[in-house]
């Protein structure tokens, strides 16, 4: 009798013991995966923003070359100006990916830049807190 009842205290141990563990071990698992997922969007950010370092270097080349373009045709020699407005429409363009760019990377830290002013606002406003117009509403990824 007194055999039985310690094995059965000893069971309930073991049985207390491997619930435990197990749950140790799915919490551990759980933030395990919720590093990774940190982890992944630092990453996405960090390559978005070396993205838009080059993008922002490409305008600017771009920008200076229209500068060279316009500086050319006021000391006599002119660009022609579909060189000229095919330049633009380039720079039209990088900015445009530039944009959005800066969108996705501003998402992943729950911003959103006015497309009035430009504050930074959080992602869950509905108007500017800085100027008061509303939001662009953007699709969630
Ligand atoms: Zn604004």
């Amino acid at each position: 009798m007194e055999n039985n009842s310690w094995k059965e205290t000893l069971e309930e141990l073991w049985g207390q013991t491997c619930r435990t563990a197990l749950d140790l071990g799915d919490a551990a698992g759980r933030g395990a995966k919720a590093a990774g997922k940190t982890a992944e969007t630092a990453a996405r950010y960090a390559k978005l923003k070396l993205e838009e370092a080059d993008l922002t270097a490409q305008v600017r080349r771009k920008l200076q070359r229209v500068g060279e373009m316009v500086y050319a045709t006021h000391t006599g020699d002119p660009t022609g100006s579909d060189a000229m407005e095919e330049a633009l429409l380039e720079i039209d363009s990088l900015r445009e990916v530039l944009r959005e760019k800066e969108r996705q990377r501003l998402g992943l830290r729950g911003l959103r830049r006015c497309g009035g002013c430009g504050a930074m606002n959080e992602g869950k406003n509905e108007y500017c807190t800085n100027c008061g117009q509303p939001l662009e509403r953007q699709a969630e990824e």
